[in-house]
């Protein structure tokens, strides 16, 4: 029998201690997980394939121990993993028909790192189709429900590691953020999710999407968590050039929940938006907790974040365009069968037509136009010289100030169904998000309050490239001023 009185509650670092503790095995663990991914992912949706190696890895774990090995600092953890991210020998979907059917012969090296450190991947989570989209919605396998409300989505695109992680089917997740894709979810779900700045972590083995704003993150239940997460996935790789050299510190021992005199900025473009009342009430609390802590609040402007949201969907849907054109049925994916007059056009045509959903469609065209020759300096171009400024904008704010907060998102989750027609408006919640990506600094979604109905809000921080030590310590701040946030479950457990 375990020692930890609910496995299933505990945090990654609680699991990764009694493990190497010998309280529990590593074993024991990932049958406990898996036995709630069992129970509870018909309702939830979140896995879209299992790792039947689990087992295994875990035993292995013990193995290391058993014979007086260093098991790693991740021992016995049992993670969920963005179906994005590749797996050898493990499918990887994309949650995409594209995909549907491809193994990967090496892993991410994410994946490898978390691996190494004795973490045991448990399965691959669903997500927005090739990452694109708010609400989890454009999933091959079906939309992914929120466990603090199914009739809610979880948000997106890293909706099913959300999901798995707030029904407690996985004590951490790995998501990938392009525009939100962490930040969003984890606020939706009442998580901690971090974008790290980018090139912090490598993106060999991500499906891209858009390469110069993706970075994978990690989801979970504590500052604590992330950090350890984090630094065990950060820092250079030989296969991604854009992977910095920088040092990565060790946060989770590092981190202190001292505010006392940091300089917090709140841009008043952020707090012009309409948001909803809930949004406000919590992010006003979340900034009284720090001003209570000792920080000073100063008022920043960032007047060019307002052209982040069609700045962002030009430059992302650009480079999904050239991105995807790999998927063509012949060199890669979903090979068609139904083929008349047997020329290569037509099996190009007819396997992106049949692999391709309709949200991926809408950005290879939106992408095509903006890169194609007439268009190219009016959109790319333009949207690419105006990228340069917000960032900019974003450096001399960060003279002023040594932390941003803003809201997550203008709404806690909205009802499965009530925008997936509306692309614009989808695309419009994003507002907050994307701009730390066109910037490449850091973000992070840290749970604030709840709304009236119940459902988690997140507020966001943002610091300098590279200073997720302050980020850390700021989160942990709100996390220990705020407490009784973590106290709700959701309805589902
Ligand atoms: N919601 C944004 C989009 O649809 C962000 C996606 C992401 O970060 N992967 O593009």
């Amino acid at each position: 029998m375990s020692q930890i009185s609910d496995l299933s509650q505990a945090t990654c670092t609680e699991i990764r201690d009694a493990v190497r503790a010998k309280k529990v095995s590593a074993l024991e663990v990932t049958k406990h997980f898996s036995a709630r991914i069992k129970a509870l992912d018909p309702k939830i949706n979140a896995f879209v394939t299992l790792n039947e190696k689990a087992e295994l890895a875990a035993s292995n774990v013990d193995g290391k121990i058993a014979r007086g090995e260093d098991p790693g600092a991740l021992a016995g953890v049992p993670m969920a993993v963005k179906d994005l991210l590749c797996t050898k020998g493990l499918k990887t979907t994309a949650s995409s028909k594209m995909l549907a059917n491809f193994i990967p012969p090496y892993s991410a090296t994410v994946v490898n790192r978390l691996e190494a450190a004795g973490a045991v991947t448990l399965g691959k989570t669903s997500l927005d189709e090739f990452a694109m989209g708010s609400s989890n919605e454009n999933a091959a396998t079906g939309p992914v429900k929120n466990p603090w409300d199914p009739e809610y989505v979880p948000g997106g695109s890293s909706g099913g590691s959300a999901a798995a992680l707030a029904a407690r089917m996985a004590p951490g997740a790995i998501g990938t953020d392009t525009g939100g894709s962490i930040r969003q979810p984890a606020s939706f779900c009442g998580l901690f999710g971090i974008k790290p700045t980018y090139g912090r972590v490598s993106r060999y083995g991500i499906i891209a999407f858009a390469s110069s704003l993706d970075q994978a993150g990690p989801m979970a239940h504590s500052t604590k968590d992330c950090a350890l997460l984090l630094e065990t996935i950060s820092g250079s790789c030989a296969y991604d050039s854009t992977s910095a050299t920088i040092e990565v510190p060790k946060w989770s021992e590092i981190i202190k929940d001292d505010v006392k005199g940091l300089r917090v900025g709140l841009p008043k473009e952020y707090f012009a938006e309409k948001m909803d009342g809930d949004v406000e009430r919590v992010t006003k609390e979340a900034i009284a907790a720090l001003k209570d802590r000792g920080a000073i609040i100063v008022d920043i402007t960032l007047p060019l974040v307002k052209h982040a949201v069609p700045v962002y969907y030009l430059v992302a849907t650009s480079e999904a365009a050239s991105n995807l054109a790999r998927y063509d049925g012949m060199r890669y994916g979903h090979r068609t069968s139904n083929i008349t007059t047997g020329s290569l056009e037509e099996v190009y045509t007819r396997s992106r037509g049949e692999g391709f959903g309709a949200e991926v469609k809408r950005r290879i065209m939106l992408g095509t136009y903006a890169l194609s020759s007439g268009y190219y300096d009016a959109y790319y171009q333009k949207a690419s010289q105006v990228r340069r400024l917000i960032r900019n904008e974003f450096l001399s704010a960060f003279e002023s100030c040594d932390v941003i907060l803003s809201p997550v998102c203008t709404s806690p989750a909205f009802k499965i169904g009530e925008r997936i027609n509306d692309p614009l408006e989808m695309y419009l919640n994003d507002i907050f998000t994307t701009s730390t990506n066109l910037a490449g600094l850091p973000g992070m979604s840290v749970p604030a309050g709840y709304s009236a109905k119940g459902l988690p809000i997140g507020v966001q921080l943002m610091t300098r490239h590279f200073d997720e030590t302050r980020m850390f310590n700021v989160s942990l701040a709100l996390e220990n001023a705020l407490g009784a946030v973590k106290a709700r479950r959701p309805h589902v457990i």
